[in-house]
């Protein structure tokens, strides 16, 4: 069905760009894999779903931070795609540790499947206030605490290489009625050969993040699998749990691309905030006690030893979640700063 969706706009419109493609292949509003999916994790695993010490660890975050803001009477917490809603609820047990936390919080999630309200409203029991994006989050005056875990690298970017001083795009177009890839030439371009992606979505909603961070004050943290710097071509498809092609399962598979730490932390930066970060995973987990909070779930589930140990060496080992995986906080006022990115 997306496919004939997508073909039509390509013979009415010429060649998509992938960002558009991307778009229509994950969020269309009855066909998009974002918006149909009944639950998510048949396609991939992420870190909350490995260990519930990750959402605990973030919880303990959020609260140092709770604490450096001198116990507001009220805080926004709100999570961008919650998926099954486990992160959010490992983290309010943290939050619980707190009488003045959690009578402080209100939660918002961000989410656009409909279907996923029911799982994360069973997951976690505290009261929920759910949009489809940031922008409709309502402004109050009260800081915020801002948590976003595999949710940037879901959302659509374009890829640019540049040879021989001109510069392509790569675009969606038709070719004996299949879809394909193609490049098209834009313009001249001076520079050195290279390929590079650019989220344009990720780059407005980033600048929503750091209005509504200078506006209430409050900090943003980014977990995702992602570079620094550099370039390349990263879009992946996950279709089943195994690479796949990407105009293949349109709607049916998962389309990601690595985040670009760089350029989002660049547009904090322009606009005035605090950034720390990106750091590893493995770095930040255990900053933030990875290690004593296993050794004592070890103590109190002897029988889980194993488990334990093999979930918080997929978090952190550098050949799993610990090195890909980054994580990054923006933050105003930049003078108070979040834990967890020390040396
Ligand atoms: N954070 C969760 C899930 C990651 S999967 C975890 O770590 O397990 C991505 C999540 O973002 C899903 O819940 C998906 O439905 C949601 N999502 C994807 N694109 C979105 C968009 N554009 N707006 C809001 N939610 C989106």
């Amino acid at each position: 069905m997306l496919e004939s969706i997508i073909a039509r706009e390509i013979h009415e419109k010429g060649p998509l760009s992938q960002s558009r493609f991307m778009e229509l292949a994950l969020q269309h509003p009855l066909y998009g894999y974002y918006r149909s999916q009944e639950s998510v994790g048949q396609d991939f695993t992420t870190s909350p779903e490995i260990s519930q010490v990750f959402g605990e660890l973030i919880g303990a975050w959020a609260l140092d931070y709770y604490l450096k803001l001198n116990q507001p009477k009220e805080v926004s917490l709100i999570e961008l795609g919650p998926g099954k809603g486990t992160l959010m609820a490992d983290f309010l047990r943290t939050v619980r540790l707190s009488k003045f936390f959690s009578e402080a919080t209100n939660v918002t999630l961000v989410e656009i499947n409909p279907l996923l309200k029911a799982v994360q409203r069973e997951a976690i029991k505290f009261p929920t206030t759910w949009v489809e994006r940031l922008e409709d989050v309502p402004n109050h005056s009260c800081p915020l605490i801002i948590l976003a875990n595999e949710f940037f690298d879901a959302l659509p970017c374009n890829c640019y290489t540049r040879k021989d001083n001109v510069l392509y795009e790569r675009r969606v177009g038709i070719q004996e009625g299949k879809l394909i890839f193609t490049p098209i030439m834009l313009n001249e371009s001076q520079g050195p050969d290279q390929t590079w992606e650019e989220s344009p979505l990720a780059i407005i909603l980033i600048h929503e993040i750091c209005t509504r961070l200078l506006n209430q004050m409050g900090v943003f943290l980014c977990i995702d699998y992602g570079y620094k710097e550099g370039s390349g071509d990263s879009l992946q498809t996950l279709f089943k749990g195994e690479p796949s092609n990407p105009l293949a399962h349109i709607g049916r598979s998962d389309l990601t691309c690595h985040v670009n730490f760089g350029q989002l932390k660049e547009v904090a930066l322009s606009r005035g905030l605090g950034t720390l970060g990106p750091l590893s995973q493995r770095q930040f987990l255990k900053t933030m006690g990875l290690d004593m909070r296993i050794e004592m779930l070890k103590r109190e589930n002897p029988s889980q030893k194993t488990n334990l140990e093999v979930a918080a060496t997929r978090l952190t080992h550098p050949q799993q979640m610990g090195t890909l995986f980054k994580v990054m906080a923006v933050f105003s006022p930049p003078t108070i700063k979040p834990a967890g990115f020390e040396e």
